[in-house]
């Protein structure tokens, strides 16, 4: 009896916890889809992170079908009511701090420090733009002619798609979702497969503030399947996407075909250029900082630097009692730097050091031939001399691996940061103002750091790139976020002559 009691119990309670980790799709307000697809927490091997549906072309197409049926109400409510929304919603986001970066971690790997200031970073988010409800969207302008005026107006583009990675799960899909709400379109979101819970969540408080059914709409699943055919859905006015270059160009393409707007967010290999009169001990925590930091699963990440010779002795010893203080390991326990996300990208991290190495660089702090027991914990790497062509110098790795290379002189290594296929963020460390300046103006990246990561970005400003990092047309945060999700139009009022 006492066994019977407590077996049901049991089970109860199992199926409890096994709701609390499950994604559902977000349709038409309607949380819908199985539980079919297992997401592993990466610091702690055998353990359940998430659960999700895998979405289909039909689930996409319900869901644009239900945003594009909601959309013109949606356009059609003031703009601070709008705004309203999203403020309750952001307010939430902060009310479930605790518990939502908690299930970011276990699905994502990163520390909890990091997580909870993801979640206040994407309820920020949610408030900037809420706030936008009450701003100017236009400007009135004079006119040559007679008895007229001129004002601009901005428009939504109606529903738009998004296509978000695992690195932020929660601050990307709220940065690309705010702005297009608080512009009156409609979402439909495909968050990374293994990150399910995180963009959930921001759809719960959505949801929870008083969005009207069917203006946010999530389904999750493989890029290739949903993903897929939400680009390719000719409701589709526009996408925004952040994730690798090789699926944005592919995208890119889809949406250019039938001249769709599209926004793209791809890769980095972002350096900081370290010169004498930098202080060594500030350059190397600013190196680490970028590096390490976010397990260096950040297209902003520092993954390069270039180092004049009368720094370089005092700036690598600094920089290896940096790395050691950055412990791998499981995000919810006392971790410096949290797991790896996934049993691809440790291998990746480890293949890319050991390359390195085969080819005779060296290998200051770090190693590449860890096993997984204790789940995918990947020491800071730093690498020196190496040639400035070795892929460990020009390919994105996307783990804390940071390359450092001797420059002779500030013009050589601006060459040298400016030698990239990729424009995302750059450094410099420098207590010169002529020199910061020139670099800020010569310096092929859309984000410029003088003495701060390369990694870490403010909400109310403009982020992009240039080059294969970026479609450097639109750019991403602050205001110039409400560009890509509005088309601008020009009104002549005037009178009847008499
Ligand atoms: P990462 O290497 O960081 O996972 P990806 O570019 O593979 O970067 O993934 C970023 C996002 O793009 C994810 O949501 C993923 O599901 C989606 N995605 C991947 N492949 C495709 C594709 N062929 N079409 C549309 N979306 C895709």
């Amino acid at each position: 009896m006492t066994s019977t009691a407590s077996t049901a119990t049991k089970t109860a309670t199992a199926a409890t916890e096994r709701d609390l980790i499950t994604a559902r799709h977000l349709i038409n307000g309607e949380w819908l889809g199985g539980a079919d697809t297992e997401r592993m927490n990466p610091a702690r091997p055998g353990e359940l992170a998430a659960l999700s549906p895998s979405g289909t072309a039909e689930d996409v197409d319900a869901a644009i079908t239900a945003a594009t049926a909601a959309q013109p109400a949606w356009a059609a409510l003031p703009a601070p009511s709008r705004g309203a929304i999203l403020m309750a919603a952001g307010n939430l986001l902060l009310d479930r701090q605790t518990s939502i970066a908690e299930d970011l971690v276990r699905e994502e790997g990163k520390t909890i420090a990091e997580a909870k200031g993801e979640v206040k970073r994407a309820s920020d988010v949610l408030r900037f733009f809420g706030s936008l409800g009450w701003a100017a969207t236009g400007e009135v302008l004079p006119s040559g002619l007679q008895d007229t005026t001129i004002t601009t107006r901005r428009e939504p583009l109606g529903v738009v798609g998004l296509i978000t990675p695992w690195n932020f799960p929660i601050a990307i899909p709220a940065w690309k979702s705010a702005p297009a709400l608080i512009s009156g379109n409609a979402v439909v979101i495909k968050p990374a497969e293994l990150t399910p819970l995180s963009a959930t969540h921001l759809a719960r408080a959505l949801q929870d503030a008083g969005l009207p059914a069917g203006v946010f709409n999530v389904v999750h699943g493989k890029g290739r399947v949903a993903g897929d055919a939400l680009a390719r859905d000719p409701r589709i006015a526009g996408m925004s996407f952040t994730g690798s270059t090789k699926v944005g160009l592919g995208l890119q393409e889809i949406l250019n075909g039938r001249r769709a707007r599209v926004q793209l967010e791809m890769g980095g290999k972002n350096g900081v250029l370290v010169l004498d009169d930098a202080d060594p001990r500030k350059a190397a925590q600013v190196v680490a900082a970028g590096a390490f930091g976010l397990t260096g699963q950040a297209c902003t990440a520092t993954s390069r630097v270039y180092v004049t010779p009368g720094i370089r002795e005092d700036f690598l010893a600094a920089l290896v009692e940096e790395a050691a203080a950055y412990t791998a390991g499981d995000g919810l326990e006392a971790a410096k730097m949290g797991a790896v996300v996934s049993s691809q990208q440790f291998e990746q991290n480890q293949a890319a050091v050991r390359t390195a190495v085969e080819r005779g660089a060296k290998l200051l702090h770090g190693a590449y031939d860890g096993g997984t027991d204790a789940g995918f914990r990947f020491p800071a790497a730093i690498l020196t001399d190496l040639p400035f062509d070795d892929a460990a110098v020009t390919e994105e790795i996307f783990g804390p691996v940071v390359a450092v290379l001797e420059v002779p002189d500030y013009e050589a290594g601006l060459a040298a940061i400016n030698d990239s296929r990729y424009g995302l963020t750059a450094g410099i460390c420098t207590d010169s103002l002529a020199l910061a300046t020139d670099f800020a103006a010569r310096a092929q990246a859309g984000v410029i750091k003088v003495n701060r990561p390369t990694a870490g970005l403010d909400l109310n400003v403009p982020f992009g790139g240039v080059k294969d990092s970026s479609t450097n047309t639109f750019r991403e945060q602050g205001k110039s976020a409400l560009d890509f999700f509005t088309w601008g139009k020009t009104v002549y009022t005037g009178v009847y002559l008499p």
